[in-house]
C-alpha cells in the first residue's frame, strides 16, 4: 500500500517512520510511504506556502496553488488519487472502522495542515476529512501519522502476528481483555501483598484461558464503554456472558473502576 503525505515539516513525518513495525514494514516494502514537501511546489523565490487570510484576523493561511501542485505531482506519478483525505479538527471522527475501509485501499494522501489551516478550496480536491479528536493541534502532521499507523497495521505482513489484530481492542467492538508477564508474583517492597498474575493463566488450560479472556474482555467493554457492546459483533459465548454479566451482577461490574 502506498502514502503520499503532503507537508511542509516532512522530518516530523519521517523520524517516527523510521523505528518500529512501519520501519520494517518499509524497509521490507509492505509499505510505501513518500513524504512530500509542500514548499517544491511553490512558484515563488521563497518557495511561501502561506498568507494572510482575505477578511484579516491572526495566523496565517496555507495557499491553494502549492496543495494542488503537489496532488497533481502525486496525480501524474501514480495516477489519480481515489482518497485524499484533509486532516483537520473540523472532519469526522476517525475511527478503527475508517482504518479498516482504508486499508483495502491501494494508494492513499494525506494533506498535514498548518497555522489556521487551509484555504477553502483546498477542500474541493479532498475526497474526505478526517480528525482525529476533539482537540486543535498546531499541525495535520501527527493526525497524519495516526491515520497512517492505524491503516498500516491492518495490511497483510505490516504486524508479524494477524491474531494479535484481530484480538486488539475495537477490532470486533470489544476491548482487549487483561495482560500480563513475567514475574507471576511482584513484590513492591513494605509490607504490601504481592501483585499476582490470576491463577487460570498460569493453569495451561487453554479453554478456560480463552473464556476467561472473553469475559474479562466484555466486562470491560461493559465497565468503560458500554456504547460499543450496542454494535458488537459478539459470538454466542461472548453473548451469553453479556447477559449474565447485565442480570443480577450489574452492582458488581458497575464498581470496575476504569483504572481497574
Ligand atoms: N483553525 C483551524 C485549526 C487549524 S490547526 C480550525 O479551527 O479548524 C492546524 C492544522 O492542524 C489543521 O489544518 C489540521 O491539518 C491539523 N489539525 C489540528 N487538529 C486536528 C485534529 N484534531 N484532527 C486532524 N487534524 C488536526
Amino acid at each position: 500500500m502506498t502514502f503520499d503525505i503532503v507537508t511542509i515539516f516532512p522530518r516530523v513525518i519521517e523520524q517516527p517512520l523510521a523505528a518500529g513495525v512501519l520501519g520494517r514494514a518499509i524497509e521490507r516494502g509492505v509499505l510505501d510511504v513518500r513524504i512530500r514537501d509542500l514548499r517544491h511546489f511553490t512558484a515563488d523565490r521563497h518557495h511561501v506556502v502561506d498568507d494572510v487570510p482575505y477578511g484579516g484576523g491572526p495566523g496565517m493561511v496555507l495557499k491553494a496553488e502549492p496543495m494542488f501542485g503537489a496532488i497533481e505531482a502525486i496525480e501524474a506519478e501514480r495516477g489519480r488519487p481515489l482518497t485524499v483525505i484533509l486532516t483537520s479538527p473540523q472532519g469526522r471522527r476517525f475511527s478503527q472502522a475508517d482504518a479498516r475501509r482504508l486499508a483495502a485501499h491501494e494508494h492513499v494522501v494525506l494533506l498535514c495542515g498548518r497555522y489556521e489551516g487551509f484555504d477553502e478550496r483546498i477542500r474541493e480536491r479532498a475526497t474526505e476529512e478526517l480528525s482525529i479528536g476533539d482537540y486543535v493541534l498546531t499541525g495535520g502532521e501527527l493526525p497524519a501519522l495516526v491515520v497512517l499507523e492505524a491503516v498500516a497495521r491492518l495490511i497483510p505482513g505490516v504486524v508479524g502476528d494477524e491474531q494479535s489484530v484481530a484480538d486488539d481492542s475495537f477490532s470486533r467492538g470489544l476491548l482487549d481483555f487483561p495482560q500480563y508477564t513475567r514475574p507471576a508474583e511482584l513484590k513492591m517492597g513494605g509490607d504490601d501483598p504481592a501483585m499476582k498474575v490470576p491463577d487460570v493463566l498460569l493453569s495451561g488450560h487453554h479453554a478456560e484461558i480463552r473464556l476467561w479472556r472473553k469475559r474479562e474482555a466484555v466486562k470491560r467493554t461493559l465497565a468503560r464503554r458500554p456504547d460499543l457492546l450496542e454494535t458488537a459483533s459478539l459470538d454466542d459465548e461472548e453473548r451469553a456472558i453479556l447477559r449474565e454479566l447485565q442480570s443480577g451482577r450489574v452492582a458488581e461490574w458497575r464498581n470496575v473502576k476504569a483504572g481497574g
